[in-house]
């Protein structure tokens, strides 16, 4: 995987993969990250994706389950329980996936930029 390449960075960070090598796994489990990669050995202490993907997600999620509550209702017209259990079941699902995605591909893009927190160089 070329460092430099925008689109790669965003396919790893979209099947969750590292941001060097693109192969291997980004997560422990869950959205826990690993200390390193397990192919390249790259590590991931410099991985800080800090608010950035919980913002997104509730962003893109308020959107698509809004955006689908206010369909299902004024199309099918369900009872308010087809609601509680469609969206309590889905949205949980969506914002997990959502999330490993984001900070995966956040993540990749940080790799990419060299991404951090700014130093002084004094001597
Ligand atoms: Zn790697």
């Amino acid at each position: 995987m070329s460092e430099t390449s925008l689109g790669s960075a965003l396919a790893a960070g979209i099947r969750a993969r590292c941001p060097h090598c693109g192969q291997g796994s980004l997560f422990r489990a869950g959205l826990t990250l690993r200390e390193r990669c397990d192919r390249c050995g790259t590590s991931y202490a410099f991985a800080d994706a800090g608010d950035g993907p919980a913002v997104f997600a509730i962003l893109i999620l308020g959107f698509l389950v809004l955006g689908g509550a206010l369909l299902v209702e004024f199309r099918l017209n369900p009872p308010v329980w087809v609601h509680v259990v469609l969206w309590g079941l889905l949205t949980p699902l969506l914002a997990f996936l959502l999330l490993r995605i984001l900070k995966a591909t956040l993540i990749a893009l940080q790799y990419k930029h060299k991404a951090g927190e700014g130093r002084l160089d004094v001597e």
